[in-house]
């Protein structure tokens, strides 16, 4: 997962651009990166860490200009956790383009080969968002055909762009000299929003996010989300104009971002993050009477901390006490290799320790928002047990996730997914739970639809296996598995890129 960030202002960019990154941490800890755009220049600079760490003032300074753009990158599947992939990614023609992504694309493959040997153009990382910008600027440079760029240029690129590009993705972009251009797949899979303010002599600034929170502290309003298939083109002089550019567009956005990924304080696609975290707990909490002993339950408790408001209304609900057992340490730092020292993996022993008066002698309800490998609620469960309580019982706000999401969200593969293959019971069994309880799908969907009626279905692929785009099947997923996806091809078009992709969780943390 990604977050993207972008501003057409009137005053300099730069500090609010990083201001807006560090809202839009928690999208991706991995790489950050902002262009500005002044005159006909842009000025780069992006880097492997957290914001805080690839910005110095050095490099603020040069960030010069009224509009930019600003990425944090989460690597998805069969991506690469290198440095070059860091975003936005520039191309030199037509005009000089910059782009940042979030999402994932499924076509990348056959992108990748139309870009490189029917348009010429030339990848230099692995990364399907390189890929998205080629076939963006390849489909603005057919249109200008010698005379200067249009708003219509710019939005017949994109309806093009639509039609060829399979996948999710919420984009901003700036073209040199012109202005800022941000676009959302058709079905809105990865959300996208704009907002604006007036500035003391009454021009309006605007600026487009992942997320709405990136707003609060900038004092920008929120405006709208952008549709799903639409584009809006943001000149430099601060008009601003948008097109539906796909006539297929529905909204059907991650259910996902509304059960984890995002910040409680956004708003996506007309809905709170946090009312809809409230009502997954009322329906969870109608769920856990159906299911568990729950008279016998002495206490809630969250797993801090997305599962918190969920948790608390649960709580409420069934008229248990709510506690908070797991204290999160925030200041969890890095792992570092040193000589003659076995690198230890960082357990959850370390990221949560548990409050023991709070469990002793009681039968305790532990609640997260989701269960993936189960590696984290197996080690909770054990140490509710050490502190400890008589009975564990488990019930997670989202459904079982049984299928990788290939849309930008970093799951692991479906063998190591905990819910492949197993029933609630065997589940309850591998991480030694007195019982277990998972929301229904159904009644998920319908926690997050009622807070926006216009929402016309979901992209529900890591719970149920349907994938939207309708391209991916087994054979795929297999490939994903083997990070295979693309891999053959870029080896065949460019054989001296450097496979720099390694899986998130094999790499250890270094500082070379
Ligand atoms: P586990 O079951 O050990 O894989 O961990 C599940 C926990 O990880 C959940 O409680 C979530 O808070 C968190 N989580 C869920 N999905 C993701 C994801 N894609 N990336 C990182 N953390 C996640």
């Amino acid at each position: 997962m990604c977050g993207v960030f972008g501003l057409v202002c009137h005053e300099p960019v730069n500090q609010l651009l990083y201001d807006g990154l560090q809202m839009l941490q928690h999208r991706g800890q991995d790489a950050a990166g902002i262009v500005t755009a002044s005159g006909q220049s842009f000025h780069m600079h992006k880097g492997s860490g957290m914001v805080r760490d690839v910005f110095r003032t050095r490099n603020m300074r040069e960030l010069i200009g009224d509009a930019g753009i600003a990425h944090v990158r989460y690597p998805t599947a069969g991506n690469s956790k290198s440095a070059a992939e860091a975003q936005p990614f520039y191309v030199n023609s037509p005009f000089g383009i910059v782009l940042a992504h979030n999402g994932n694309l499924t076509n990348t493959d056959e992108l990748f080969e139309n870009v490189c040997y029917r348009d010429l153009r030339h990848i230099n990382t692995r990364s399907d968002s390189e890929v998205l910008l080629n076939v963006f600027a390849h489909e603005l440079e057919t249109r200008i055909d010698g005379e200067t760029l249009t708003v219509e240029h710019i939005f017949d690129a994109v309806t093009e762009l639509h039609k060829m590009v399979r996948g999710a993705y919420g984009v901003v972009a700036l073209i040199a000299g012109y202005g800022m251009v941000a676009f959302r797949d058709p079905y809105g899979i990865r959300p996208l929003i704009l907002a604006k303010q007036q500035d003391e002599q009454g021009r309006t600034d605007y600026a487009v996010s992942s997320e709405s929170v990136a707003f609060n502290g900038l004092g920008y309003e929120v405006w709208r989300d952008i549709e799903p298939g639409e584009a809006v083109f943001i000149s430099f002089d601060g008009e601003f104009h948008s097109r539906q550019c796909s006539d297929q567009a529905v909204l059907k956005p991650c259910l996902f971002e509304y059960v984890y990924f995002a910040r409680p304080d956004s708003k996506i696609d007309g809905v709170s993050v946090y009312q809809a975290r409230v009502d997954m707990g009322v329906s969870l909490a109608e769920k856990v009477k159906r299911e568990l002993p729950w008279e016998e339950i002495d206490v809630v408790m969250p797993i801090p901390d997305t599962s918190r408001p969920s948790a608390m209304e649960l709580a409420h609900h069934l008229g248990i006490t709510y506690r908070e057992g797991f204290i999160k340490n925030r200041y969890i730092g890095r792992t570092f290799i040193m000589p003659g020292q076995a690198v230890r993996k960082k357990s959850v022993r370390q990221k949560l320790s548990p409050v023991a008066s709070e469990f002793k002698g009681k039968n305790v309800l532990l609640v997260d928002d989701s269960i993936v490998r189960g590696t984290t609620s197996r080690e909770i469960v054990e140490m509710a047990r050490d502190a400890g309580a008589k009975k564990v019982y488990f019930a997670s706000a989202a459904p079982e996730v049984r299928y990788p999401n290939v849309y930008g969200i970093d799951m692991p593969t479906r063998e190591e997914l905990i819910a492949n293959g197993r029933s609630v019971e065997e589940i309850a069994a591998e991480i030694s739970a007195d019982g277990v309880v998972f929301q229904d799908l159904d009644e998920l969907i319908v926690a997050v639809s009622k807070l926006n009626p216009k929402i016309q279905g979901f992209d529900t692929s890591c719970f149920n296996g349907k994938y939207l785009t309708g391209d991916v099947d087994e054979a795929y997923l297999e490939k994903l598995a083997s990070g295979k996806v693309s891999a053959e091809l870029i080896q065949k078009v460019n054989p001296t890129l450097v496979d720099h992709s390694v899986r998130v969780d094999d790499n250890q943390d270094d500082d070379e």
